[in-house]
């Protein structure tokens, strides 16, 4: 590994999406996208300070664009035709008791929502299932997806979460936020975190899902871990880089605030396993066996913003 000298003079500053820093090493050249094999091609860097992992120079607008329009609803069609073998159900359902519990809401609460990133809108149609007294927005690059129920309690907008202060065209505050893998896939986590972060009422709960570059899984499997997806997942954090990178967004924001960070398991049905790693016909025949959580090197991580202006001695402690 060595510095990259490619990048040396250019206009703008490498640095590391999560935590600042310059110090990034070359991991990688010259990559395409496994699956779209004309985007491309990116570098990858890893930040020496935290250890995430970054892509520079970042494709372009356009070129996302062009890459996420070969998806639907902003998910890899194959994943998406796996997952139709054995439904995602499990990984909302999950999802939405480990945010509702980060957030200590529980079923009668009366609280409101953003979810950030939405795709086809699953995460708000399962808090507003399981919390009859929810309501909130779901906000994504493209509009409210046909396959959504109409629901007054679930409002839909179409934003760019690339634009700078996209936030401020919410015009909405929320008692939870949630930006379930999204961050991966920004062109810049750093601005991202912060505008997801001005989304959260005071006493609101911030809660992000992304892949973890330090988990084990990520160290183990190298290329072959499911979340290396070169030019699609364009920066990826550790727990450290996730969360500086939390806390200059707090600060940025004016707000005081508890992080969290942790590992977290990821549902997965045994089909949806045997049909990722290329055996479809069983994961078909074995469709009934219940989701449950695998360390496929995912973490959760967020915060409680408090309500007083600064942190007690009891906060500190
Ligand atoms: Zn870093």
């Amino acid at each position: 590994m060595h510095t990259d000298p490619d990048t040396r003079g250019r206009d703008e500053i490498i640095r590391c999406a999560f935590c600042g820093s310059t110090a990034l090493l070359v991991v990688a050249r010259g990559l395409h996208h496994p699956r779209v094999v004309d985007h491309g091609p990116v570098n990858l860097h890893v930040c020496d300070a935290c250890g995430s992992l970054t892509t520079w120079p970042v494709p372009s607008e356009q070129a996302l664009r062009q890459l996420y329009a070969a998806f639907e609803d902003g998910i890899d069609p194959s994943l998406r035709r796996w997952r139709g073998d054995s439904p995602a159900s499990a990984w909302y359902e999950y999802a939405a008791r480990r945010a509702t519990r980060a957030a200590g809401v529980s079923g009668d609460t009366a609280f409101t929502w953003i979810d950030v990133g939405a795709g086809a809108g699953e995460i708000g149609a399962t808090l507003n299932r399981n919390f009859p007294q929810a309501s909130g927005i779901s906000i994504d690059w493209h509009g409210r997806p046909a396959s959504l129920a109409a629901d007054s309690r679930h409002d839909w907008m179409a934003c760019d979460l690339n634009a700078p202060r996209f936030a401020r065209g919410v015009g909405a505050q929320a008692d939870l936020v949630l930006a379930l893998s999204v961050w991966e896939h920004v062109r810049d986590p750093e601005d991202f975190a912060r505008e997801v972060s001005s989304l959260v009422k005071p006493g609101g709960t911030l809660y992000l899902v992304c892949p973890d570059f330090g988990s084990a899984s990520a160290r183990a499997l190298g290329r072959r871990w499911p979340y290396w997806i070169p030019g699609e997942h364009l920066s990826v954090p550790t727990r450290r880089g996730a969360r500086i990178c939390l806390e200059h967004a707090i600060a940025a924001n004016g707000m005081v605030a508890r992080v969290f960070v942790r590992p977290v398991g990821i549902p997965y049905s045994l089909a949806y396993v045997l049909s990722y790693l290329g055996f479809p016909a069983l994961g078909r025949l074995l469709r009934g066996v219940p989701a449950f959580p695998l360390p496929v090197g995912a973490l959760e991580a967020g915060f409680t913003r408090l309500r007083t202006a600064r942190l007690t001695a009891d906060d500190r402690r």
